[in-house]
């Protein structure tokens, strides 16, 4: 990637310390949205999220759309997009189809046999990348490229299985487990490629998020210098955006939650959080450290031999306004830096305990 990124390799503050003084809209060029558990979920969109981005788009931020899902084609994802009320073109849609598309081409060169796996997106974008589509495994195929769709069934899977014994090369779009919906987590394109990697032994060549590759396209048809990732997920999301080299806001309105975030591993950690995508439209406090703890607003936290430790200053009027994220802002950086494993947390006081039972963690 061409584009200088928004966090220099030579930064050696810890994630999320740093915060972001002015809101994000206004610093970042380009927001690099995620779309499921970011924008919607399942068929709705996240409450208040389409009028955050339009706020973000007026105060100058530009929107790119960057999803692991492949079913569906970039026009039908921006079609849905504008319906929900984020009005979005074609060409501002990325899909794990397209990079896995442009992959093979470049592996097995143009007009290249493939098997598609997956939604209708699959195949559309292996056609525009000049690849050759077949649908048995008998059609000599050197390629099998499986995406998220939800006509996969046992017989795709099992022509899959068999044109991959025989040689082709098996590439996942994407390698995520589940994928979020109103009823919970339900089964990703991850858990329908190891279908086909238990079956024949052979490891997919995965392309999709956490792989740089999406988010440098992204980058590179926007021509963002300073563009943020916003995405709900740990391991493609975040790890994608260190991997790119941006920066990056962790959203709640998805998969990940306080637990999974204090046990995230540093390539794991973004630098901003927030429960929504109206996380752009507002500062972000720094985490300071303070007396061998971290503070943030009127929050300190601390590892000690006995694990962590929260502290809330009383619930009285005063202080920097709380998002309801701080104190956990000031976990983490004790989490993180701590060196302690992530547990039940004790509380120092009433508004500690009751903040950590509302992110679902466990209290000591
Ligand atoms: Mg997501």
């Amino acid at each position: 990637m061409t584009a200088a990124p928004a966090r220099s390799p030579a930064d050696e503050s810890p994630r999320l310390a740093a915060g972001c003084a002015r809101p994000p809209a206004e610093v970042y060029d380009v927001a690099l949205l995620d779309l499921d558990g970011v924008v919607y979920v399942g068929p709705d969109a996240v409450p208040g999220v389409p009028e955050a981005l339009a706020a973000a788009r007026a105060a100058g931020m530009r929107l790119g759309f960057v999803t692991n899902n492949a079913a569906r084609p970039p026009a039908e994802v921006a079609a849905h997009l504008t319906e929900l009320g984020v009005p979005a073109d074609a060409d501002e849609v990325i899909t794990s189809s397209q990079a896995a598309a442009s992959v093979v081409a470049e592996l097995l060169g143009p007009g290249a046999r493939v098997l598609p796996v997956g939604g209708p997106g699959v195949a559309t974008a292996l056609r525009a990348a000049g690849l050759t589509v077949v649908d048995r495994a008998e059609d000599d195929p050197a390629a099998v490229v499986q995406g998220y769709g939800r006509e996969v069934g046992w017989a795709q899977l099992a022509e899959a299985v068999v044109a991959v014994r025989n040689g082709a090369r098996h590439v996942a779009t994407n390698a995520d487990a589940t994928i979020p919906s109103p009823r919970g987590p339900l089964p990703g394109n991850g858990a329908m490629v190891g279908v086909v990697r238990d079956v024949t032994g052979r490891e997919p060549l995965v392309t999709g998020k956490p792989d740089p590759a999406m988010h440098a396209e992204c980058v590179r048809r926007t021509g963002a210098a300073d563009p943020l990732v916003v995405g709900d997920r740990l391991d493609t999301d975040i790890e994608g955006s260190h991997r790119a080299g941006a920066a990056s806001l962790l959203v709640f309105s998805g998969v990940t939650d306080p637990a999974g975030l204090l046990a995230a591993g540093p390539l794991h950690r973004p630098d901003l959080l927030a429960a929504d995508a109206a996380g752009l439209l507002v500062a972000h406090p720094p985490v300071t450290a303070e007396d061998g703890g971290w503070r943030c607003g009127r929050w300190r936290a601390v590892s000690g031999g006995a694990g962590l430790e929260l502290h809330g200053a009383g619930d009285g009027p005063g202080g920097p306004p709380d998002d309801g994220l701080d104190g956990l802002r000031a976990l983490c950086l004790a989490a993180w830096t701590g060196g302690t494993e992530p547990g039940p947390v004790h509380a120092g006081d009433e508004s500690a305990r009751r903040a950590l039972a509302g992110w679902g963690l466990e209290v000591r």
